[in-house]
């Protein structure tokens, strides 16, 4: 049987499980442990050594200027057009009047996590990179790969071999790692998922309640960036067939929904793209690691909604130029969070600050984030792929979901 369908059954056996033998979890919540462990285990050296190799094999400095401005112009668009269609959402919908604040919680003090737009910028270049390889803080040990991996181009030939070649090999290998542990996906989100529907299906039940149209604002703005407006990119400027993507990367999007981070989806995503729809691994290698960090369009998107949301809940009246300022701090903030679950919670924070909204806000959304959270780390992990296909066919790159591919 396919992977994906495996992880389907596991993922409905889960809830049932989760729902109807809470105490059952203590002997299956392992799985998950193991599985995410595992997948922590292989990103910082599968990041490292598949940055370094796709650094190498584009030759020159020119290259890889051109790349990146390419991959970064896809993100920080993506990501605007997702703010956007919240916002457009949020505005005509407005689920937060006439809500009820009976159900807030209490919540400590998330500000000092988020850190400031400096604090962003200044977590990019590592002060020791064994430091930020030990604590996994991918968007460093990026930094690091790529100067390392330009300037092995620049010293004589035999080192230059012998460190591409070694590089080289680390990949193939951390490659293989992944391969193994993605075959244990369906366990290890069996083991995630039954406890998280242990742990929170009566309390949701209750809350969602209340919040159904802040919740429904959400997954349609979702859906119509997931649905509409990538599928649009990739068939119109990247001439591919988005469907066909879409379904080679049914199983790093099941993860994504499961683990609701985009890190530990990493090698799960970076081993679809580049065998299942063909993307180089120069390519795959360069975006996907990159876009785990700061690409994340759902979580932009979210981002707006939610601090409308609070806004609209408050009785606040956000002028146009309020709302603009929202927009680009959503932005920043999708930048700067983390592929972690919550994260996009915890940079509301810089958000809410920024419009002098109220920061106990968050405290109404809280109980509901957990379902959000998971449809927006797909839909980041989604805008990745994407990403990847569009910039490999814009380097005429034919992979596998080209428009005009014979292969598949
Ligand atoms: N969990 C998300 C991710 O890993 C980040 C967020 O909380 O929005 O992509």
């Amino acid at each position: 049987m396919k992977l994906h369908w495996q992880i389907l059954i596991a993922l409905l056996l889960s809830v049932l499980f989760g729902y109807y033998v809470p105490e059952g979890i203590k002997y299956t919540a392992w799985m998950g442990d193991i599985f995410l462990t595992a997948l922590k285990m292989v990103i910082v050296p599968l990041i490292l050594s598949s940055i370094i190799s796709g650094v190498t094999s584009m030759g020159n400095g020119k290259n890889l200027g051109r790349l990146g401005g390419k991959t970064i112009l896809y993100y920080v668009s993506t990501s605007t057009l997702a703010i956007f269609t919240g916002l457009i959402l949020v505005n005509v919908i407005r689920p937060g009047v006439g809500i009820e604040m009976g159900f807030s919680q209490t919540v400590e003090d998330l500000s000092e996590k988020a850190g400031s737009v400096n604090d962003i910028l200044m977590r990019i270049v590592p002060a020791n990179i064994f430091e930020s390889m030990a604590k996994g803080d991918i968007l460093p040990i990026i930094f690091f790969a790529i100067i390392f991996g330009v300037f092995i181009t620049k010293v004589n030939d035999k080192y230059k071999e012998s460190l591409t070649t070694f590089f080289e090999a680390v990949f193939e290998v951390m490659m293989k790692m992944t391969m193994f542990i993605i075959q244990f996906t369906p366990l290890g989100i069996f083991g995630i998922v039954s406890r998280e529907v242990a742990r929170n299906a009566e309390n949701l039940a209750d809350i969602a309640g209340g919040m159904a149209v802040y919740m429904l604002t959400v997954v349609l703005a979702l859906a119509i960036h997931a649905f509409v407006t990538l599928p649009l990119i990739v068939r119109f400027i990247a001439k591919a067939k988005p469907f066909l993507h879409l379904k080679n990367m049914a199983t790093p999007l099941l993860t994504a929904f499961s683990t609701a981070s985009s890190s530990a989806t990493l090698p799960l995503s970076m081993e679809a793209v580049e065998h299942k729809s063909g993307v180089s691994n120069k390519i795959t290698s360069f975006t996907l690691p990159l876009g785990a960090t700061v690409n994340m369009d759902g979580t932009a998107l979210y981002e707006c909604v939610a601090a409308m949301f609070i806004a609209q809940v408050y009785g606040i009246d956000l002028s146009f130029v309020e709302q603009l300022l929202i927009v680009v701090t959503a932005l920043l903030a999708s930048i700067g969070a983390a592929g972690i679950p919550m994260a996009g919670l915890v940079m509301l924070t810089v958000i809410l600050t920024a419009a002098g909204l109220p920061l106990e806000g968050i405290g109404l959304i809280l109980a509901v984030d957990l379902p959000l959270d998971m449809m927006r780390t797909t839909i980041n992990v989604w805008s990745d792929s994407c990403g990847a296909v569009t910039v490999a066919r814009s380097e005429n790159e034919e992979t596998n979901v080209a428009l005009t591919s014979q292969k598949q």
